[in-house]
């Protein structure tokens, strides 16, 4: 090489590393500027319009108050990281203070074998607040595979919710998500599909995909549902119905303060067309909140915890320890935990949830009973702390061909349906087991928390 191509080459490599540098710090810099006032504007622009939703429904008086307080995370690991995000996405000043854990489980008895972890395919769809935090954890405990399902894209106002950043704002949401997934951990393989799975050729595909998309090309281990509306809870109803497979569907309330995951077996528990979907009541008027035009309120935290609800109960079903739940509902303000289990109904709107049932029935015992032995709707609920001293030893109602009304679905206090389906003409049979084996009744003791 002679001296001037030399000179040359010195040339372009400074160019590169000038180049190298503005991308580095274009990624760095904030994008957008510090906001003076919260506002509830609904633009795409402002992260904090559906903070402030909360102090127009009512369950917040004055949220631009949390502008004027400071905390101290002491302890930036596992909890205090993911509480100094939720903290900074909640719009709170953070005074900042300066792992083979999860193998650890197997050692301590949790787990009989966690690195079967990594034989398993979970389908996520819908990446928004709950599928985003959903498959960052599943990305973090090593999961085989993942495939993320979304249409939508990144935008600034979604910032109150954990794990995007802004300069994602404008990507897909499952490109943006992949790309920071496979950085955080690169043995999870991930296939990614930006598209509306309630059309036709979508549903389609989708089905396909869940079907033959495992690390051996058969069928996905678990498909979440972390959809935000109700035609794609339906869609993923009908799609599992058919392909006999077990799903997770998971919930927040339009408050923001309350949320679910409900787990369905098909043939074994009610699925979503059964009976009108569970939600737990949060004491607000809802004629606040189905008002047009207005958007719904979020927060990371309600978000977050229905996420966490959401992988614990996959990594219990995966990996086989402790008790899967049925439905676990949360309402954040009384931090209410209901939990119970709703038996299919014989008459569902879905013949493909008829057809189950009727093979779930023809099941040997044992069979049957080994399912049940692998999930729990809550049979054995122990408060640790209880400073009541009480035990509720069982919440949990078994209720089946579920269609008239709350009170007749049996539905443990304070969960109630989305919506009522009117009674069909034939009457049908109920079987409310109420098993409440304690000294005090739920009721006494929801007044007793209310009185507080
Ligand atoms: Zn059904």
């Amino acid at each position: 090489m002679t001296l001037v191509q030399l000179q040359q080459r010195i040339k372009e490599l400074e160019e590169q590393l000038k180049q190298e540098r503005i991308k580095h710090e274009g990624v760095q810099q904030p994008v957008r500027d510090k906001i003076s006032q919260m506002s509830s504007e609904v633009v795409d622009s402002n992260p904090y319009s559906r903070l402030m939703a909360l102090k127009r429904m009512g369950i917040v008086d004055n949220y631009e108050k949390i502008r004027e307080f400071t905390v101290a995370v002491v302890g930036v690991g596992g909890v205090g990281s993911v509480t100094a995000e939720m903290l900074t996405r909640c719009g709170i000043v953070l005074f900042p203070c300066s792992c083979s854990r999860l193998m650890a489980l197997k050692r301590m008895g949790i787990v009989d074998n966690y690195e079967k972890i990594r034989e398993f395919t979970v389908a996520v769809v819908g990446v928004g607040g709950v599928g985003s935090v959903t498959a960052e954890m599943l990305t973090r405990c090593g999961i085989g595979k993942l495939l993320l399902f979304d249409y939508d894209k990144v935008e600034l106002a979604n910032m109150n919710r954990l794990f995007f950043q802004p300069h994602q704002a404008g990507l897909s949401k499952v490109e943006a998500a992949a790309k920071t997934l496979v950085s955080i951990n690169p043995d999870v393989a991930m296939e990614t599909y930006n598209y509306n799975i309630t059309t036709m050729d979508n549903f389609q595909d989708f089905m396909n995909r869940i079907s033959h998309s495992s690390l051996s090309g058969g069928p996905v281990d678990l498909v979440l549902s972390c959809v935000d509306n109700f035609e794609a809870r339906m869609a993923i109803n009908s799609a599992c119905n058919e392909l006999n497979m077990s799903w997770f569907e998971s919930g927040v309330s339009e408050n923001a303060v309350s949320g679910h995951i409900q787990f369905i077996v098909p043939g074994d528990t009610a699925c979503f067309a059964c009976a009108p979907p569970l939600i737990v009541a949060s004491n607000i008027d809802e004629k606040t909140l189905k008002r047009d035009g207005v958007c719904a309120a979020s927060l990371p935290t309600t978000m977050g915890i229905v996420a966490g609800f959401l992988v614990q109960n996959t990594l219990k079903y995966l990996l086989g320890f402790g008790e899967v739940t049925y439905y676990l509902g949360y309402s954040a303000l009384t931090d209410f935990f209901p939990t119970m289990r709703l038996r299919p109904n014989t008459m569902c709107d879905d013949n493909h949830c008829r057809q189950r049932q009727v093979e779930f029935q023809a099941k040997p015992p044992v069979q049957k009973e080994e399912t049940g032995a692998a999930v729990s709707g809550g049979n054995e609920v122990v408060h640790e702390d209880n400073d009541w001293g009480i035990t509720l030893v069982d919440e949990t109602i078994e209720v089946e061909d579920s269609r008239h009304g709350d009170v007749a679905l049996g539905l443990v206090a304070g969960i109630k349906t989305a919506y009522s389906i009117p009674a069909p003409e034939v009457s049908s049979t109920l079987t409310n087991e109420a098993n409440l084996d304690s000294s005090i009744s739920l009721e006494e003791l929801m007044a007793q928390m209310k009185s507080i």
